[in-house]
């Protein structure tokens, strides 16, 4: 797959013309982001970081991935009212991680006081790298599943089009119409603007809960404009705003500010920063109301990391998804290895492997956003020192995923032209919405490419090591 766009890319001179249009293009569709100096305002705005070239993706790992997806979307669907699965699956993980434990605190309040929700909204975000450690064709491996404020679907909408013009640019007008159509903005709404008619009440809004620094506010926009377009109210509050605003009625109906709230779209509260005693006082009152959570605390649970390992253990799949044969076969299939840190055999024998071989393991705490996971080095350093401690637990191991690098070049604002070595990131939108007991919705929501160079081993575009890219089949 190297060298899918050697021929165009040996012009410098093509190169740096096709790199200002496609900067303009980002402009031109609102490919955009706040910037650092100013992350909450719109005065003066940024595009957000992308490749000038799509990156070759194989189409057959493509549609796998997509093939997989309301799979995924059952999985997570099913864990999230399996209390006793998360509590099992959890329990050494809260005993030496707070954060954990505070969100399963809340979950089993809640649980005990009585749902007050009846209409459930996922809108989750299945990662992949196209491995090529194993002799044969490129496999597709799931890094993880993202069960809360997935982001850059609003994005990702307009992207291809930044990709379009620069082939254009570049004379290759052919390549630009084989780009695909991709629009998780529109599917994301969609899933949003069910929940809130099933909830039942037209007067209702929905409710973006957002974070303190809003830097990737447009990406957001993109779906709220979605919902305005079908004449939804979508307000934007902070935790701040819920603990000083927020009530309950006596049917714990939500209201802020005396509106009332059909759905609560968090697109916050999935790292410990988030939170300070009113912040969780506020999300506990979010979790007891009748609102439709996207997601329910359940549902955040059940994206965790050693969740995501305790579901690569023979049988427990079959356990979650009775008589699915095919669809447990399509999940297991992207499975990457992952082990367990657990106090015990098991986990001193993969802990000892890992420490000396620790290229081939990543090692990842409890935490979302990028940035946080082990490698190499250092990975062989901290499970030196934690490897008899219940410390350890707080982690998980997994197979180190070895994706094909290939040349692009990554556009960021104030940064030089220069190609980079790079390898990507493909995840795919589900969305779903349930009431009581049954599925009413279960799709595939659209794609979202993100490509960084290789000499980061973490990261996201949020965190700023990766930037937004396009698939183009191969
Ligand atoms: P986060 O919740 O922080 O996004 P991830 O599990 O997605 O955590 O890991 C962050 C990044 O680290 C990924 O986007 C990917 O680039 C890299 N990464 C994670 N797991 C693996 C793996 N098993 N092999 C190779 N790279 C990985
Ligand atoms: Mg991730």
């Amino acid at each position: 797959m190297a060298g899918l766009w050697d021929a165009a890319l040996r012009g410098e001179a093509a190169v740096r013309r096709a790199a200002l249009a496609a900067v303009d293009a980002a402009l031109l569709e609102g490919v955009l982001m706040r910037t650092e100096a100013e992350p909450n305002a719109s005065d003066v705005v940024s595009y957000a970081p992308f490749t000038l070239l799509p990156s070759a993706v194989p189409s057959a790992l493509f549609r796998q991935a997509y093939a997989v997806q309301q799979d995924f979307n059952l999985l997570v669907d099913a864990i999230s009212q399996d209390g006793e699965f998360l509590e099992r699956a959890l329990a050494s993980t809260i005993k030496v991680d707070d954060f954990t434990a505070r969100l399963f605190r809340i979950h089993l309040q809640v649980l005990e006081e009585g749902l007050a929700q009846s209409v459930f909204l996922g809108i989750n975000r299945s990662d992949y790298m196209f491995d090529c450690g194993a002799p044969g064709a490129p496999a597709l491996k799931q890094i993880e599943i993202n069960t809360i404020a997935a982001s850059f679907g609003g994005l990702a909408s307009r992207t291809a089009a930044v990709h379009g013009r620069v082939l254009k640019e570049l004379g290759m007008a052919e390549e630009a119409s084989r780009l695909l159509p991709n629009n998780p903005s529109e599917g994301l709404a969609s899933g949003i603007a069910k929940a809130w008619e099933l909830y039942g009440s037209r007067s209702a809004v929905v409710m973006f809960l957002v974070e303190e620094v809003q830097r990737n506010i447009f990406d957001q926009r993109c779906v709220e404009n979605e919902l305005w377009n079908r004449n939804i109210r979508v307000i934007r509050k902070r935790f701040r705003d819920v603990f000083e605003k927020g009530s309950l009625d006596e049917a714990r109906r939500l209201y802020m500010d005396g509106q009332e709230v059909a759905v609560v779209y968090y697109r916050e509260g999935y790292v410990p920063k988030n939170y300070d005693q009113q912040n969780w006082e506020a999300r506990l009152l979010l979790e007891r109301s009748r609102a439709v959570k996207c997601p329910d605390i359940a549902t955040q649970l059940a994206g965790t990391k050693k969740v995501q390992q305790e579901l690569s253990r023979p049988g427990t799949l079959e356990k979650l998804l009775p008589g699915r044969t095919e669809a447990i076969a399509r999940i297991r299939a992207t499975f990457a290895g992952l082990y367990s840190l657990d106090m015990g055999e098991e986990g001193d024998k993969i802990a000892a492997t890992a420490i000396a071989n620790p290229d081939q393991f990543v090692l990842k705490p409890q935490r979302e956003g990028g940035g946080n996971n082990l490698y190499g080095e250092e990975l062989r350093q901290v499970l030196e020192k934690i490897k008899d401690s219940p410390e350890r637990t707080s982690y998980i191991l997994m197979d180190k995923i070895q994706p094909q690098p290939t040349r692009n070049y990554l556009l960021r604002a104030h940064s030089p032209l220069k190609a980079s070595e790079c390898i990507s990131e493909l995840g795919i939108f589900g969305v779903y919405v349930r009431q009581g007991k049954e599925l009413v919705m279960n799709e595939a929501a659209g794609h979202l490419l993100r490509t960084k160079a290789v000499e980061h081993a973490d990261g996201g575009v949020a965190a700023g090591v990766a930037v937004l890219d396009t698939p183009y089949l191969v």
